[in-house]
């Protein structure tokens, strides 16, 4: 008779709120040891299951997030990917969308779940959120189908009784528990009694078997413009064409308008003409952008822009480090931009 082989699950602690506790000199939150955030989980020690756990050293607060980190999480889950069946990054809130967004397109040929989550409160306080959290996002990390494949193989942010796709997902509360949403995509799973698989929207992969790459050249040359009601010529044109960005996120009103005076319009077209990739994501949280339904819209179109169509600003900025780092021809990212790649955009036709 063989055994089922016993799932082991791999957390990774990066730093945030959840692992920390108040520094009463410093008058302010500071990461704490890994092994202590443990004690206070007993529970964890209930599952069936192995759960290791390695910490980032230092511990960061998100706010100090940028692409080496995302290149160490990445490199971590590729050494480790063998001997687990999912990975649970535990992460501070403020940038979590980026880095669960990032993920999703560094990690290629993902069989596996990479589950993010973190806490609007230490773990350590009565009140804190970070136990349920961290213990559903492991049994979600751990979910198996019929056929004995991960349940949600892909990257995805449990918070606040929701799993949500990282690259869909977006942090809108400060305060609340329920403090991300995925506005233009439904949630993966719902934690009440039971934890309830929307299983028509998971993403599986074709291949079981196929192994893990990373994606670890990331080229950060973008900007994200947000238009607004006043705003100047030199600011725009600043932004639009200064000679240090390849890309430039212009977060515009509704479904993708924008100020319709020929200086406005007269940068956008330079900076295209000059090679950049503009791209074009509202500023609603939810709906998508269409460029033909307003003459606002249209003559950035015209100009020379491209669609963000429903993605985040997040899910945006994160695809174009993604795509620029791995290919200098700007015509290629633009077309790419275009093409849902890991489920972060609808394309509307
Ligand atoms: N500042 C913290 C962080 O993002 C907030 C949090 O974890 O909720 O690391």
């Amino acid at each position: 008779m063989t055994r089922a082989k016993k799932a082991a699950i791999l957390l990774i602690y990066t730093g945030g709120t959840i692992g920390m506790k108040h520094d009463f000199g410093a008058r302010a939150l500071k990461p704490f040891d890994f092994g202590q955030i443990l004690d206070e989980v007993p529970e964890l020690g209930k599952f069936a299951f192995k759960i290791d756990s390695l910490s980032f050293d230092p511990l960061i607060d998100s706010s100090d997030v940028d692409p080496s980190v995302w290149v160490k999480i990445a490199g971590t889950i590729k050494e480790r990917y063998d001997g687990y069946d999912g990975f649970v990054i535990l992460h501070g809130t403020d940038t979590m969308a980026y880095s669960a967004s990032a993920l999703s397109f560094m990690l290629d040929g993902l069989t596996k779940p990479v589950v993010f989550t973190g806490s609007q409160l230490p773990i350590g306080v009565p009140r804190t959120d970070g136990k349920e959290n961290l213990i559903s996002s492991v049994e979600i990390a751990s979910a198996k189908d019929e056929s004995g494949h991960a349940l949600v193989p892909e990257v995805s942010i449990y918070f606040g009784s929701l799993l949500l796709r990282g690259n869909r997902a977006t942090k809108i509360d400060s305060e609340n528990f329920s403090a991300f949403c995925s506005p233009n995509f439904p949630a993966l799973a719902e934690a009440g009694i039971n934890i309830k698989y929307n299983r028509e929207y998971i993403r599986r992969p074709l291949d079981w078997y196929q192994s893990l790459s990373v994606h670890a050249r990331l080229d950060t040359r973008v900007s994200i413009l947000k238009i607004h009601p006043g705003i100047t010529p030199q600011i725009v044109r600043g932004i639009l064409c200064s000679p240090d960005t390849r890309s430039v996120i212009m977060e515009t009103y509704g479904s993708g308008n924008a100020p319709s005076a020929d200086w406005f319009v007269g940068a956008v077209r330079e900076a295209v003409e000059a090679g950049k990739i503009i791209v074009n994501v509202s500023q609603c949280t939810a709906g998508a952008v269409d460029m033909e339904l307003y003459a606002t819209g249209r003559s950035l179109l015209e100009a020379g822009a491209v669609s963000g169509h429903d993605c985040t600003t997040e899910s945006a900025l994160a695809k174009l480090f993604f795509l620029q780092g791995e290919s200098g021809d700007n015509e290629w990212v633009k077309a790419m931009m275009d093409e849902n790649l890991k489920g972060e955009i609808k394309i509307k036709y």
